[in-house]
C-alpha cells in the first residue's frame, strides 16, 4: 500500500504550489545521501517524498491522484520517477540536476548554499532558568580536507568532462501518459560538476565533499521555551561552488519537571495539603528553583487557594523580571479513618456551626471561581 502524497509530504490537501514545494525541499534535506549513508531505510524515504513531490507538483497529475488515487495514476501510465538509476546519490543528484540543488540553489553553475541541519538536545527545567551549554554532536557535509574539495587524489590531473562538455548538465526527455516531461539532470558522468578526476580522491571517492561528525558547544540562554529553536549561522552543510554554508538548528527541549508545570514565566506547584492542616493553617516547604522554601498557610486555607511567590518563576528571554511561582493547594480529605478518628471526626461534626463554613467574605471561593471558568 502506497501511503497518500498529502501525507508524505506533510501538507494540507489545499497546499499551493509553494508549500508543496517548500515541504518537498525541506524534507528532502533531511534525507540527503551524504548525510544517510548509513540509513538503509533513507533511500525508501526519498524516493516515496520525490514521487508524491512528482506527484503534486504538476496540477494535470494532482488533479488524476485526487480523483483516483495512487491507481488512477498508473492506469494512465504515470511511473516513479526512478526507474533505471543506480545509486541513492544517482537518484539524488538526478532528481534536482546536480546535488546541491535541494538547498536552494539554482543549479547551472553557481554558487550553492549549503543545507540546514538540524539536532535536538535537551535540558531540565532548571537548566532553562540560567544561561547553560550544551555539546551537540551532529553530521555535516563539508570539503573533502584530502582533496580539498576539487575531487581528485592531489597531484593528479583533471579533465574537462565530454560528455556535457564541462556545463555539469544534461537535459531529459521523457515521453508519459501527460506529455513530454523536460528536465534538466545532472550529467552522469561528472555527476555535475563538468570537470573529471583521473585519479579519483581516495578519501572521499571522487566527489570532493563529505559528511564528517561535528562537535559543538551550545549556549542555551536563561528562559528558554520548550521547543525553541537556536539558529547557528554557517554550522550547516557545506556550500557548493563557493557557495556559503548553510545554518544549524539547535531544537531546545526543556524536559518535564515533576515539581513544577510551566506556565509562561510562571511555575506552578501543587502542595497536598491535609485538610486539619489547612483548617488549623501551618508552615510548610516547598520546591523553588532556588531551593526549598518555607511559606504560610493561613487557617481556614480552601481548597484551590493559591500563595504566590513572587519573583521565583521562570527568567524572562527578553531580560526582564522573572516570573512568579504559584504554589496550588490541594486540600487532602483523610481516608481509611480508624475507630477512634472516626469517631473523633463525629463528634468533631456536630460542634460545626454555620460560621465554620462561610467563606468569611473571601470573595474568591471555588464556588465563584468555577462560575467564571463555566459562566
Ligand atoms: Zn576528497
Ligand atoms: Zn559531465
Amino acid at each position: 500500500m502506497k501511503r497518500d502524497a498529502y501525507e508524505v509530504l506533510g501538507v494540507p490537501r489545499d497546499a499551493d504550489e509553494r508549500q508543496i514545494k517548500k515541504a518537498f525541499r525541506s524534507k528532502a534535506r533531511e534525507l540527503h545521501p551524504d548525510v544517510n549513508r548509513h540509513d538503509a531505510d533513507a533511500e525508501e524515504k526519498f524516493k516515496e517524498l520525490a514521487e508524491a513531490h512528482e506527484i503534486l507538483s504538476d496540477p494535470e497529475r494532482r488533479q488524476v491522484y485526487d480523483r483516483y488515487g495512487h491507481e488512477g495514476l498508473s492506469s494512465r501510465g504515470f511511473e516513479s520517477p526512478f526507474q533505471g538509476f543506480g545509486s541513492f546519490s544517482d537518484v539524488f543528484d538526478a532528481f534536482f540536476g546536480g546535488a546541491g540543488d535541494v538547498f536552494g540553489g539554482g543549479g547551472g553553475g553557481g554558487a550553492i548554499q549549503g543545507g540546514d541541519v538540524a539536532v535536538a538536545v535537551e535540558i531540565t527545567l532548571e537548566d532553562a532558568a540560567r544561561d547553560t551549554q550544551v555539546d551537540v554532536e551532529y553530521d555535516a557535509v563539508g570539503l573533502c580536507e584530502h582533496c580539498n574539495g576539487n575531487a581528485a587524489e592531489p597531484g593528479t590531473p583533471i579533465r574537462t568532462c565530454e560528455r556535457c562538455g564541462g556545463a555539469g548538465q544534461l537535459r531529459a526527455v521523457t515521453r508519459t501518459a501527460f506529455g513530454q516531461l523536460v528536465r534538466n539532470q545532472a550529467c552522469d558522468v561528472c555527476g555535475g560538476d563538468g570537470k573529471i578526476p583521473e585519479t579519483p580522491c581516495t578519501v572521499c571517492n571522487g566527489r570532493g565533499r563529505q559528511a564528517t561528525r561535528r562537535k559543538l558547544t551550545v549556549d542555551i540562554p536563561a528562559g528558554i521555551a520548550d521547543e525553541q529553536r537556536i539558529r547557528l549561522t554557517g554550522r550547516g552543510h557545506a556550500g557548493e561552488r563557493g557557495g556559503p554554508p548553510g545554518d544549524l538548528y539547535v531544537l531546545v527541549r526543556v524536559a518535564e519537571d515533576e515539581r513544577f508545570v510551566r506556565d509562561g514565566n510562571d511555575l506552578v506547584h501543587v502542595l497536598d495539603l491535609p485538610a486539619p492542616a489547612a483548617a488549623l493553617g501551618t508552615s510548610v516547604t516547598v520546591p523553588t528553583l532556588d531551593g526549598e522554601e518555607t511559606i504560610q498557610i493561613a487557617p481556614g486555607t480552601q481548597p484551590g487557594s493559591v500563595v504566590t511567590l513572587r519573583g521565583q518563576g521562570m527568567p524572562s528571554l527578553r531580560g526582564r523580571r522573572r516570573g512568579d511561582q504559584r504554589v496550588l493547594v490541594n486540600v487532602m480529605v483523610p481516608r481509611n479513618l480508624s475507630a477512634e478518628q472516626r469517631e473523633m471526626l463525629e463528634r468533631f461534626q456536630e460542634t460545626l456551626g454555620p460560621h465554620n463554613l462561610a467563606d468569611d467574605g473571601e470573595r474568591d471561593s471555588l464556588f465563584s471561581r468555577v462560575r467564571r471558568a463555566f459562566g
